[in-house]
């Protein structure tokens, strides 16, 4: 197989080299990091006070670990590194209290994060004569404006479709020769689904290839959706505080994503006791960006679950590369792609006055897709034979959820104690999805 490379100095640089590389990329986020009051403190703390304190990369082990906490206890300037007048973007992701974490970019860090996502696109084969249709959300989540730059530096002729509509996204496919796809693995498997159900004859279509992420799915998941749509499908894996995708991503080899290591700083630690794991092993992700100056974020604790490759890969790409994700560390659900907390739900739930003591978040597969159900006890006084009060109450639980999760939950009521409750720590998560990872 002959491998096209977007940047191949880079991409391909030694192993010393890319040391170096971050070394300098390193000091560059640390004199950053010291203009917001949050790392200004923690930095001082450990006694570093200039980049010049940092003289080689074992260094970074000195400096504390970030938590998605931190990040919001900064809400909404607090990380911000330059004048604010030269900040061009923002994007978010939601979390537990319902305060974002917000992340904002310069000009400059709009381009480095738009030629990595062009890296990851060129690394699958994809060039200008692409029709690159980008089925995933625009707005604050950065999977839609991440791909849609990546796709044009790439200079594929790219459709912002957005997510859903499948009846729409065909005709977009038909009409204009899409070639290529970017969406959750579950809305590929909808589309496939849709596609039978409406008709679709898969020769009327040009797709090869499809960017699958934003959720965790297995190797099994990957082969059925290539079996069925007749496809390549390459893992993007990304999270909106390291600027969204093109953190790591699958070459031509589909086999581990290689993670940018001139962005990025990756470790992989044990998530009890916080020290590395051995290569090889899986731990949790911990990331330090080295290209986003506007928000520097050093040893980011993401929660996810992977483990290191020790071979290097086919393609002659020298950057290390990660397993799909297998989980998390955290009790954080992805629903058709959107992060949940539990605790976010328990949040809305219990400020509502109807609802009693216990709860029950379900989450199952319907089909390809997820599906949340919120089961909830109402409270004593409140009779179960009067439906039409009960309906209000349901659909005013919804309608709050929905507003605060941005995903449309069913919601059961239940007579108070009729939920089971357990012994010890309250099990307050049904999740039924196969875990074929
Ligand atoms: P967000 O910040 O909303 O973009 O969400 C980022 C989170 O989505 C990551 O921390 C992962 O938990 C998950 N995620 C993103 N891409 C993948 C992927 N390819 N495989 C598994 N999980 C992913
Ligand atoms: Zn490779």
């Amino acid at each position: 197989m002959t491998y096209q490379y977007w940047n191949e100095k880079f991409e391909t640089m030694s192993r010393p080299e890319l040391a170096s590389y971050q070394l300098v990329q390193l000091k560059k986020m640390i004199g950053y990091s010291l203009r917001t009051p949050f790392y200004a403190a923690r930095l001082k703390a450990v006694g570093i006070s200039s980049p010049d304190d940092i003289k080689a990369l074992s260094d970074l082990k000195r400096i504390p670990f970030t938590t998605k906490n931190d990040l919001r206890s900064g809400f909404p300037y607090g990380f911000l590194s330059i004048n604010r007048d030269d900040v061009i973007r923002l994007h978010a992701s939601s979390g537990t209290t319902g305060i974002p974490t917000t992340i904002y970019f310069s000009r400059d860090d709009i381009k480095n994060w738009t030629s990595f996502v062009a890296r990851c696109i060129y690394g699958t084969g994809c060039n200008k004569t692409d029709v690159f249709q980008n089925m995933i959300t625009y707005g604050l989540f950065t999977g839609g404006l991440g791909f849609h730059a990546g796709g044009e530096e790439v200079g594929m002729l790219v459709i912002p479709s957005g997510s859903g509509n499948t009846t729409r996204q065909f005709r977009l496919m038909q009409d204009f020769g899409t070639t290529v796809v970017h969406a959750t693995p579950s809305f590929l498997l909808h589309v496939e689904a849709k596609m039978k159900e409406e008709g679709i004859n898969r020769d009327s279509l040009k797709l090869k290839r499809a960017f699958a992420g934003a959720e965790p799915y297995s190797e099994d998941t990957r082969r059925r959706i290539e079996e069925l749509l007749n496809i390549d499908v390459f893992n993007s894996y990304g999270l909106s505080e390291m600027n969204g995708p093109g953190v790591a991503f699958e070459c031509q080899c589909k086999n581990g994503l290689h993670l940018w290591e001139d962005g990025y700083i990756a470790e992989i630690v044990n998530p009890d006791t916080l020290e590395p794991v051995p290569d090889g092993e899986t731990g949790e992700l911990v990331l330090t960006i080295l290209c986003r100056e506007a928000t520097p974020i050093l040893r980011y604790r993401t929660r996810d679950l992977t483990a290191f490759y020790t071979e290097p890969c086919a393609c002659g790409r020298t950057h290390r590369r990660i397993h799909r994700i297998t989980g998390r560390s955290d009790d954080m659900l992805i629903i058709n792609g959107v992060n949940l907390f539990p605790s976010q739900i328990e949040e809305v739930i219990m400020a509502i006055k109807e609802v009693g003591n216990n709860y029950l978040i379900v989450v199952e597969k319907e089909g390809v897709l997820d599906r949340l159900t919120v089961k909830v006890e109402v409270r004593p006084d409140i009779f179960m034979d009067d439906s039409r009060p009960l309906n209000a109450i349901k659909e005013k639980i919804r309608k709050t959820l929905q507003a605060s999760i941005t995903i449309n939950p069913r919601v059961e009521l239940h007579e108070s104690g009729a939920l089971p409750v357990s012994e010890g720590k309250a099990v307050r998560v049904q999740d039924s999805r196969p875990k074929d990872v």
